[in-house]
């Protein structure tokens, strides 16, 4: 909780120094199982005898003393920014991404990089170079992806919080497994100038944390327009009266039990705080992945022909692994001139009218709910074929598709056999609404655990 652990801070219960040594403690003991971190800051615990300093003068950040964690796809100056790849294994970041600007500004102290699916490709944390991330709710589970590492560190206690990158889903469904708070901003509200891109049209950096409130308040130093990242924006907060929410309620396909208490929780929600509920259609609802793989596999292949081997690391198609090279050469097919555009064109176009479905339907309500994942996480050497493993997004990457807000919220457990299993809930907002649906997610928050 980062407000409490802040107040304990400035109030002198706990310097920076102790909270960052037990994180780092907690890391070396715990790590070595579920490995969501690759590398460690050495210089954090010296960083950290900085920050008290300057806690003492009264001349402090917004975050001094709290630890974080960064998915190793975002640039950290003298950090090892490896994307999880042979390809950059011993890349060192030359430069910072403005996310880690602003957040070190405030006096956060980075503890370390996280393991990711490599290059953000992938959905369970089993496609790293350095081998699988384990969810710390349950050992044998995959923790969900492609931000693996950093919602394993918020779940497993190594950190205040944790950044991460969605681009079909890889904050808030990691966050859904790993039973933490995980929210993708809309499209442009947060800078992306520092992240290495997977599919830059859907991309964006967002926080992974405990609950809403953390997630909010890193969310609000990281946001805003940035020279340096021409699509970053300021969007105007719509202030809301909060009496009067209307929640809308597509009909999507899900595993019986996860629906239904997703759906319980909405009831809760709905009853305690007097809001209206409906069930809402929205067309063509059901074509996001057909929507999303085709633009991704173009964009992964445009995106990574830096890749070379002249500049940064090996050559991908040279060292990358399965899931990255399948959309190298498929994005390379797909885009060739024969095609005509059958496939990545059709794609946009199709973007555009699932984003117009979203635009009718916050008209008729403010936020819209389902669950984050529409299965439970299945255990390590389970065989998982390629589709499968794609329709684990089939929920998350509605709100790239349709450039809004969304978060995932804890929502309870599914028990099979000795395992507690977390669930999340997801909630949208319309494109510029994210204070607002972080305002409306703290509602869904269940305490009792
Ligand atoms: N699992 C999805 C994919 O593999 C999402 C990844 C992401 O959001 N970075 O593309």
């Amino acid at each position: 909780m980062i407000y409490d652990k802040l107040k304990q801070i400035r109030e002198g219960k706990i310097s920076a120094e102790e909270n960052i040594r037990n994180f780092i403690s907690k890391i070396r003991k715990d790590n070595p199982e579920i490995n969501a971190v690759l590398h460690l800051n050495e210089n954090a615990v010296s960083q950290a005898c900085e920050i008290d300093k300057k806690i003492k003068s009264g001349k402090h950040g917004k975050l001094a003393g709290l630890g974080f964690i960064v998915k190793s796809n975002i640039n950290v100056l003298g950090m090892i920014c490896n994307c999880a790849s042979k390809t950059l294994e011993n890349y060192k970041a030359t430069y910072s991404a403005t996310v880690i600007e602003k957040l070190l500004k405030e006096d956060a102290i980075i503890l370390g990089m996280a393991n990711m699916d490599e290059f953000a490709m992938g959905g369970s944390g089993e496609t790293s170079a350095f081998g699988i991330t384990r969810n710390p709710r349950c050992l044998d589970r995959i923790p969900g992806g492609s931000s693996s590492g950093s919602a394993a560190s918020v779940g497993a206690g190594f950190c205040d919080f944790a950044l991460g990158s969605d681009t079909g889903g890889s904050i808030r469904n990691p966050a859904s497994h790993c039973g933490v708070t995980g929210f993708k901003p809309s499209y442009g509200a947060v800078s992306r100038y520092g992240l290495v891109d997977m599919a830059m049209s859907l991309d964006q950096i967002g926080p992974l944390a405990e609950n809403v409130e953390d997630c909010e308040i890193i969310f609000n130093i990281i946001k805003g327009r940035d020279e340096k990242d021409s699509i970053s924006r300021n969007f105007k907060d719509d202030k809301k009266d909060l009496n009067k929410i209307a929640i809308g309620i597509p009909k999507v396909g899900a595993n019986k039990e996860i629906w239904d208490m997703v759906m319980k929780q909405v009831e809760l929600v709905t009853a305690r705080n007097h809001w209206k509920k409906e069930n809402i259609e929205i067309n063509h609802i059901d074509l996001g992945i057909q929507t999303y793989y085709p633009i991704v596999y173009v964009e992964v292949f445009s995106g990574t022909r830096k890749f070379d081997g002249r500049k940064y690391g090996l050559k991908i198609e040279d060292s990358c692994g399965e899931e990255v090279l399948r959309r190298i050469l498929g994005g390379a097919e797909i885009s060739k001139a024969e095609h005509a555009g059958r496939y990545y064109w059709r794609a946009l176009k199709a973007k555009k009218i699932i984003k117009n479905e979203f635009e009718k339907a916050f008209k008729k309500c403010d936020i819209i709910v389902m669950p984050t994942v529409p299965r439970i996480p299945h255990k390590f050497g389970e065989e998982i074929n390629v589709e499968d493993m794609y329709n684990y997004d089939t929920l998350t990457v509605l709100a790239n598709i349709a450039e809004i807000p969304g978060i995932s919220v804890p929502c309870g457990f599914i028990k099979e056999a000795k395992d507690s299993i977390p669930v999340g809930i997801q909630i949208l907002a319309k494109c510029g609404d994210d204070n607002l649906l972080l305002e409306i997610a703290k509602k869904f928050e269940t305490r009792e655990n």
